[in-house]
């Protein structure tokens, strides 16, 4: 069986089964830059695909999906972390790189018209938003067509500004799970603030001019002269951030109480492996049952020749090393096979050791070889490595469940560097600020906070330093041959798939059953520590009614519903008018806060459900609270792409970008979460 994740199977089956997909020569791309990995090298890349079909393909496949894909010059793009030979097959297929967002360990279409008469379309703006940023105005449209079974419909936008200039740009038709949804384009650079946009169609369908309306149109009340903020000055790791919350719990006490959440993680552990043989030639992989930091790192293994006719197969294990004493026949020759040698392992040391024959080596002489050396291959030699309580903050000064409640909670995915400090930011700010600032002594009166800065520590502390794109925990479910390790930086569970409403398990999109999937979603709902405390936390305390969870990259704010099937794409409930209401006037006021800090202005068309800006997200923690638990759950994308007015371009910025970035992010989401402190205040009052 192949070892690769089922997607890159899936996309070599693609290419047999259809017929090539071309790219119009109107949407030929600029000159993509050559990009090369080094072996087994990984690197997160944003790529150009040729079409929606490998796309969907990639998506079914359980492909690792960083931000959201979107249309542009009719291709699409997606930002994936892949390795050398998933590039290789990729680009092998039509995939163009046309960015390296980051590298691992780099830290810090045009049919043919038929000529028939065909009757008009009506147009319709769905959305036309402006806002000026760093100095540069923009505009972002969606514009819906009645015509929308056609695929080859174009439509143009036309806008003009108060001085009389003009301009037109194409949208690009956006289809979701074989649904159309509606035309847009990016966010397009403007000389002024637009006073008209106007769109018409190549079916010679208008819409009805529109006054653009400012985005996203709210303000947060202006701090005050001494308002305290910049309380992150690095990167921080699970034992930065765990010093962290004992810092705040003792400087404040009459404000915090610091909970222990109720399910520990696996820690910071894995089982310990060797190659009894060359992996590249001929090889049985011998494992430890317990833990290699469990005494089991440095065990030896070997076979040997027993240099005696008529031997059975044998073992001993003692002094820690064991030794396999091959079988031998009448004539004194070695009989063992590579299968005889791993099931015997595993059956005569079952408390010790499990061994499986390695990809390609099944029924093969065994060789005499070793004593090969087990070792978990763990880099992180100062990471504690016992079971982890994963940690919470509450904040407030009535803490006794009387007050409004807002969950904010951090890194389930554990390459989101950025992400904790956001939380941590903004604890600080409303601890720090309590004593002088009137404004944040009346929040904190009448709110009750719990931040979980790093739910899934374990994954936190692989991707600090062993593997920097670590997206999942540390519990491998992994069986057989998947064991191997080869397949080390592939192994977890997404905590943020294991959720129970609208899961994989339960036929929903965007959630994956193999193993070594970036979305691999466990082996139940719930089978993780990780997602358990979340929930447990929000259980409870009922008078949580308000939840944000923290991502990174994109710049995304969204609500429920984050899932849907894929026959008709029919999504999880739909939110009432009244609740939509709710969500985007309030989404309104965050992101204004949060534009607030140096101008980030996460766009309109990335407001709004998970669902439908993003992708689905089977099994995802907010729609377990909103559905389950009755809390209003968004989620951030932190770290916006940034315009680079150089080459007139959006550009990602990753998850571990220059920790200047990464501070600014904080900076700017941790009063977006203030907002949204204010938010539940004010729903609290009836003010909204
Ligand atoms: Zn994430």
């Amino acid at each position: 069986m192949s070892l690769r994740p089922r997607w890159v199977a899936a996309l070599a089956a693609l290419v047999l089964i259809t017929a090539p997909v071309s790219v119009p020569a109107q949407a030929a791309p600029a000159a993509a830059p050559s990009v090369t990995l080094g072996a087994g090298e990984s690197a997160l890349i944003r790529f150009r695909l040729p079409g929606e079909d490998m796309l969907r393909r990639l998506v079914a496949g359980g492909a690792d999906l960083a931000a959201r894909p979107r249309t542009q010059d009719g291709a699409v793009l997606v930002d994936m972390v892949v390795d050398d030979q998933q590039l290789a097959t990729l680009t092998g297929q039509g995939a163009v790189p046309v960015q390296v967002i980051q590298r691992e360990s780099d830290r810090a279409r045009v049919s043919a018209r038929s000529g028939l008469a065909v009757q008009a379309d009506t147009l319709h703006f769905l959305q036309a938003y402006w806002w000026t940023t760093g100095g540069r105005t923009f505009l972002q449209t969606q514009v819906a067509t009645t015509a929308s079974d056609d695929p080859d419909l174009e439509i143009t936008v036309t806008w003009r500004t108060a001085d009389g200039a003009t301009g037109s740009f194409p949208l690009v038709r956006f289809e979701d799970a074989g649904e159309y949804q509606y035309h847009y384009t990016l966010p397009r650079p403007l000389p002024a603030k637009p006073v008209q946009v106007t769109a018409t169609s190549s079916l010679g369908g208008t819409a009805r001019a529109v006054t653009p309306a400012a985005w996203p149109g709210a303000t947060p009340p202006a701090a005050p002269s001494g308002y305290q903020k910049d309380f992150v000055d690095a990167y921080m790791t699970p034992v930065d951030v765990r010093a962290r919350i004992k810092r705040l719990g003792r400087q404040y006490p009459a404000l915090v109480d610091v909970i222990n959440l109720p399910r520990k993680t696996q820690g910071y552990r894995r089982t310990a492996v060797a190659y009894l043989g060359d992996p590249a030639a001929v090889a049985v992989v011998v494992e430890s049952v317990k833990f290699g930091d469990q005494n089991m790192n440095g065990v030896q293994v070997r076979t040997v020749d027993p240099g005696v006719a008529n031997r059975p197969l044998a073992a001993t294990y003692r002094d820690r090393v064991l030794t396999v004493r091959l079988a031998t026949d009448a004539g004194g020759k070695v009989i063992s096979t590579t299968d005889d040698v791993a099931a015997f392992i595993t059956a005569r040391y079952p408390q010790q050791f499990r061994a499986f024959v390695e990809d390609g080596s099944a029924g093969v002489p065994m060789p005499v070889t070793g004593p090969a050396r087990l070792d978990d291959g763990l880099e992180g030699a100062e990471v504690p490595k016992g079971p982890w309580t994963v940690q919470a903050l509450r904040i407030g000064k009535v803490r006794d469940g009387s007050k409004p409640g807002v969950l904010a909670y951090s890194q389930e995915h554990a390459r989101e560097w950025a992400t904790p400090l956001v939380t941590l930011e903004f604890a600080e700010r409303l601890l720090a600020n309590y004593a002088t600032d009137p404004a944040t002594r009346e929040l904190v009166d009448s709110v009750d906070v719990f931040v979980i800065p790093t739910v899934n520590p374990d994954g936190a502390n692989y991707s600090f330093n062993d593997f920097n794109f670590q997206r999942k925990n540390l519990v491998n479910h992994c069986t057989g041959a998947a064991r191997d390790p080869r397949n080390r930086d592939s192994w977890g569970v997404d905590v943020n798939r294991n959720y129970t409403v609208g899961s994989y398990f339960d036929g929903y999109v965007g959630g994956s059953g193999n193993c070594l999937s970036g979305t691999y979603a466990g082996t139940a709902e719930l089978s993780e520590n990780e997602s358990g405390n979340v929930i447990a936390l929000a259980q409870a305390h009922p008078n949580i009614g308000l939840a944000m969870n923290v991502h990174s990259y994109g710049g995304y704010f969204m609500w429920p519903p984050g899932a849907y099937k894929a026959d008709g794409r029919v999504t999880l409930p739909r939110p009432s008018i009244d609740e939509s209401k709710f969500f985007l006037d309030s989404a309104r006021r965050i992101v204004g806060a949060i534009a607030s800090e140096r101008g980030t202005v996460t766009w309109p068309s990335y407001t709004g459900p998970v669902a439908d800006v993003l992708y689905s997200a089977a099994g995802n923690s907010a729609d377990q609270l909103y559905y389950e638990l009755g809390i209003d759950a968004w989620d951030f994308e932190v770290g916006n792409d940034r315009w680079n007015e150089a080459t007139q371009q959006w550009e990602g910025v990753g998850f571990q970008p220059p920790f200047d970035e990464a501070h600014a992010e904080s900076q700017e989401y941790a009063g977006g979460l203030v907002e949204l402190v204010r938010v539940a205040r004010d729903k609290e009052a009836g003010e909204q």
